[in-house]
């Protein structure tokens, strides 16, 4: 199994789509929202085509870690 498979597959396990499909979709693998209007930054809108998650959703995942 290839990286990339793995997290497709770890994809599929967590949320039901791959990240494939919610980049052809244009929606984020996490909230299943259109991911373009919750990407407000340029960071938000690259890390979206790394991982097809929406800015939003992104920082929900790492807003519990505290770093300044
Ligand atoms: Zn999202």
């Amino acid at each position: 199994m290839t990286l990339q498979e793995t997290k497709d597959w770890l994809a599929i396990a967590a949320c039901g789509i791959t990240t494939k499909e919610a980049w052809g979709k244009g929606i984020c693998i996490e909230c299943k929202e259109p991911a373009e209007p919750k990407c407000h930054t340029v960071a938000g809108r690259g890390e979206y085509r790394i991982s097809a998650m929406c800015e939003e959703c992104f920082d929900k995942l790492f807003e519990d870690e505290d770093e300044d």
